[in-house]
């Protein structure tokens, strides 16, 4: 069963996909933690990440663990722990130049296919549908109001969670700049020649604008007989 969960930044993918994985039994793959990786390993280094060859040699010799924490996914890249590092808006800023680099994809896409070969992923992203697993058993484009993505950002990073606080606020200037960041990100991320981020033409489009978390995973379960069995079982 693979479940593939693509969309713009912010719109509830990480979340959505985190909660589908727990309550069916799958893999959780979070391929933004990925180009995540590459971008803060090469801001480690020095790297200009518009630098296609050595960005692309860094990609190729990267490790990239996933591990689990009381407080979530924990990621560590060649040894170190980058949990924290591949949030900073450093890395927002440049993670789009490094990802749109062909080979920086072919890399990821490599080592992503490969959790896809141990049968059960949710894997979240912007080509998961489109390139990586076409054949995926259930494609979803999650979509949501800009304002709401950039809001929900920004709850975040103040340590808040606006699915469990729908009345939480954050500091207006802080939200302002990241929906200036979401909207630059989506611009290149949709407009890059490789796998740019669009719907895949079998994809069911949600928008969770204005729904919870639980009816986002709902309706994406319905979607499938064979995941919907697997809810809470
Ligand atoms: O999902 P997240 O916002 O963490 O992704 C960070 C960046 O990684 C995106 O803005 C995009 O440039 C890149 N990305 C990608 N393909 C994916 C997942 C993420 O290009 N499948």
């Amino acid at each position: 069963m693979i479940v593939a969960i693509d969309g713009p930044a912010g719109s509830g993918k990480s979340t959505v996909a985190r909660a589908i994985a727990k309550r069916c039994g799958l893999t959780y793959l979070d391929t933004g933690a990925m180009y995540r990786s590459v971008t803060a390993e090469c801001l480690r280094q020095g790297i200009d990440p518009s630098d296609d060859e050595a960005a692309t040699r860094v990609a190729q010799g990267i490790r990239i663990v996933f591990g689990t924490s009381p407080d979530g996914q924990t990621v560590s890249a060649n040894g170190r722990d980058v949990t924290a590092e591949i949030r900073t808006p450093e890395v927002d800023r440049n993670v789009s130049a490094v990802s749109a680099i062909p080979a920086v994809r072919e890399a990821m896409v490599a080592i992503q296919r490969t959790y896809g070969e141990t049968g059960d992923v949710v894997a979240e992203g912007r080509d998961i549908g489109t390139v990586v697993f076409p054949q995926a058993d259930v494609k979803v484009f999650l979509t949501a109001d800009p304002k709401a993505r950039a809001l929900r950002r920004a709850v975040q990073r103040e340590g808040g969670d606006v699915a469990k606080d729908a009345n939480a606020t954050a500091d207006a200037e802080e939200v302002k700049k990241i929906l200036e960041d979401l909207e630059r990100r989506d611009q290149l991320d949709s407009t890059r020649k490789t796998a740019p981020l669009k719907p895949a033409e079998d994809s069911h489009h949600i928008d969770s604008s204005s729904m919870t978390v639980d009816q986002v995973v709902r309706a994406i379960c319905a979607l499938d007989p064979k995941l919907e069995e697997r809810l809470d079982a």
